[in-house]
């Protein structure tokens, strides 16, 4: 549709045009010539009706009549366009007094729109309207801006116009980087973007591949991949306590790591001692640790969070765990106690649900130093917790939390010692996603899971067969095997999901009888979801009804069967998350992805891709091409800008190259790389502490 220029009338015009403009993130000259065109209107040539084409946007020009408000059958405007070849009506469906008076006071005027077979004969819906006498015909293709309603594209391209002329576009690139591009300088690409010249192909300026888009792409980019390099530097010059590991002849302190690893029922991977080994490094060095440990679903990344946090403690240093679910931390909660707790370490849980006693208990016995290791949820930031030293930080499920919440665990270190900072993530990240946001972090991948793993088996099935499928549930509990059924995504309302799982939960609870069936959702209070995941774990209840409050590291081994009802409704990390909660023991494990009768062909192609493969990589691949990048990063919850100007599709060749140039500039041309920085501030403040 096209949008109307008009200004709606009667709208409150007591905002400036500055602040309008600030509004929508345009504050200086920079921010408005980056404000690039949604796409393009040819308006510089006039066709006369007979010749137009229908099904794409053409100009019309000529005499106005019949201009009329019609009421039945329902409010529109209409007025009749004729030139020397035939007429079109114009038709308006919402419209301003503003229209009706422009239609019936200029004798002829210009109509741009597509035309189409209507009711009356040809008609235009909606078209822009312009005057023909007021000047002639532009020589460019004219923008279209996504604006706010107050400002009109007219005034916003004014804008943007004259910001051209006193932004300061000089080119910050040495001429070899020039040479070797091949790319327009970004003063003659912005101006080609905004003022594309009338005979100019439209497609590879909507598309972005014009090689003025990739000029704007790539000084994105590499703004990027400054800032990311430039805040690894700045984190290189802030002290961390270094805590080296322990060998076997400083025998006065109690080296728990090692405690650990030999009191363990198993021993770790090789890809497990590997990242053992890098983390032991950072953690070694004065420099705070900012590690992204990276690990498909039942890799063993708990383990090495133990041991981390172990190596504060060996320093006499506290360590904390924090988990964006309160299942999640309860989990590790028992996990790590029935680990440690035999060692003679002191471990405390915090959560938001705690009542308010027990948290001023706990948060005495954190400034104190008299825990070892408390490990709970969000509530761990609240800036009542203050810790007496704390040395190492784990977060869990990192891409969960807000660039602002990590923050706030890096500033609990005490006399100007930041603690260590490990995040860990089993949504694995496609490399070029990895590229241009996590380059400032190091990364270890455990790229093995555990031995006596099976792997899991995934059908796909019509939800309507669920007769039969209960069938096979019921053979599956009669094996003292449990299982998990997993109820519809409802992303609008937590509330429907919740009532969705109570009625699954009632209508299996009588189809399964006698088997114990459990219920666990986002709405319950966390010590009801503590009680009955207990009861899972414990065995009495055989199969548990939940919402995706199980997404992420829930671990019941004996749990080997997974229904997913309309497993359509999911991304694809999710489902291999959800997935991810079976196969975990040596026993064959089913996943079973049930969809519903509305399921498109994409949607049988994605599940199909989940039949086809365990691979988290690939799968998250997939994903990325399916439903772009927020997915992956959180970026709605971290607030973290996203490349406005470069897409998913990005090449992982291409940004090498920003990589390579933005070293070229750190190293060799500082001033340009700080040019460049400044120029793409708003991007620069937004990853630098990320
Ligand atoms: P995730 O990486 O998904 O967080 P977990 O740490 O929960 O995985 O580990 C999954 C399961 O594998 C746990 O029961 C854990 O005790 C077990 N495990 C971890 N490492 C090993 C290993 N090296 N050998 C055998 N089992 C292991
Ligand atoms: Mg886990």
């Amino acid at each position: 549709m096209v949008r109307s220029t008009a200004t709606p009338y009667k709208t409150k015009q007591t905002a400036t045009l500055a602040e309008k403009l600030a509004s929508m993130g345009l504050h200086t000259d920079i921010d408005l010539v980056l404000h690039l065109p949604l796409r393009y209107e040819d308006l510089s040539s006039v066709d006369s009706i007979i010749d137009a084409a229908y099904g794409r946007p053409v100009q019309i020009e000529g005499v106005i009549s019949h201009v009329e408000v019609q009421y039945r059958p329902r409010k529109q405007l209409l007025a009749r366009l004729t030139d020397d070849t035939g007429e079109v009506f114009l038709r308006f469906i919402n419209f301003y007094p503003s229209t009706v008076a422009q239609l019936q006071s200029q004798p002829t005027l210009r109509a741009y729109g597509e035309l189409r077979h209507g009711f009356f004969g040809t008609e235009m819906i909606h078209p822009r309207l312009s005057s023909t006498n007021k000047k002639s015909l532009p020589d460019s293709l004219t923008p279209v801006y996504s604006t706010i309603a107050s400002i009109s594209q007219m005034v916003l391209r004014k804008r943007i116009e004259a910001a051209l002329v006193t932004a300061d576009l000089s080119e910050i690139l040495p001429i070899y980087w020039l040479n070797r591009l091949r790319l327009p300088s970004l003063a003659q690409a912005l101006t080609l973007l905004h003022h594309p010249p009338a005979y100019q192909p439209i497609m590879p300026l909507q598309d972005r591949t014009h090689p003025a888009w990739r000029r704007v792409q790539f000084e994105e980019l590499l703004a990027q991949q400054l800032s990311l390099k430039q805040a690894h530097q700045q984190r290189a010059l802030l002290h961390a306590p270094a805590l080296k590991a322990l060998t076997t002849d400083e025998s006065h302190t109690i080296n728990w790591v090692k405690q650990l690893l030999q009191q363990l029922p198993f021993c770790l991977t090789a890809a497990q001692q590997r990242v053992w080994a890098e983390i032991t490094n950072d953690l070694a060095k004065g420099h705070p640790m900012n590690r992204l440990l990276q690990g498909d679903v039942g890799s063993g990344k708990t383990v090495i969070a133990a041991l981390a946090c172990l190596q504060a403690n060996n320093h006499g240093l506290q360590a904390a765990l924090m988990a964006p679910t309160e299942i999640l931390a309860e989990q590790h909660y028992q996990r790590l106690k029935a680990w440690l707790s035999p060692l003679g370490l002191r471990i405390l849980w915090l959560t938001g649900s705690l009542s308010k006693k027990a948290k001023d208990i706990a948060h005495t016995h954190i400034a104190t130093g008299d825990c070892d290791l408390i490990i709970g949820t969000h509530a761990l930031i609240q800036s009542k917790v203050q810790f007496k030293r704390l040395g190492v930080v784990v977060v869990d499920e990192q891409h969960r939390f807000g660039v602002a919440q990590r923050l706030h665990l890096r500033d609990k270190g005490v006399n100007g010692l930041q603690p260590h900072l490990l995040m860990m993530s089993a949504t694995p990240i496609p490399r070029t996603l990895a590229m241009t946001y996590l380059a400032d972090l190091d990364v270890s991948i455990i790229d093995e899971l555990p031995p006596g793993r099976s792997p899991i088996q995934t059908m796909v099935m019509a939800g309507s067969k669920r007769q039969e499928l209960s069938n096979r549930v019921i053979h599956w509990l009669a094996q003292g095997k449990q299982a998990y059924w997993v109820c519809p995504l409802i992303e609008e309302s937590e509330v429907l999901q919740a009532q969705t799982a109570a009625d699954t939960y009632t209508y299996l609870t009588k189809l399964l009888n006698p088997y114990t069936v459990g219920l666990v959702h986002g709405q319950m209070k966390a010590v009801e979801k503590a009680a009955v995941m207990a009861s899972f774990v414990a065995g009495h209840i055989h199969l548990l009804v939940a919402t995706t409050v199980i997404e992420v590291g829930v671990d019941v081994p004996n749990a080997s069967l997974m229904v997913i009802e309309n497993a359509e409704r999911f991304g694809l990390a999710q489902l291999h998350q959800l997935r991810g909660r079976v196969g975990r023991s040596i026993q064959q494990s089913v996943c079973i992805l049930l969809y519903g009768d509305k399921i498109s062909q994409i949607g049988r192609e994605r599940l199909n891709v989940m039949r086809n493969s365990t691979d988290g990589f690939l799968i998250a691949q997939k994903d990325l091409e399916l439903r772009g990048p927020g997915e992956f990063l959180g970026a709605r919850q971290s607030g973290l800008g996203l490349l406005r100007f470069s897409d998913s599709k990005t090449d992982a060749a291409w940004i090498s190259v920003a990589q390579e140039c933005a070293d070229d500039l750190l190293n060799n041309h500082s001033i340009a790389a700080k040019a460049m920085l400044n120029r793409w501030m708003a991007l620069r403040e937004q990853y630098l502490n990320a």
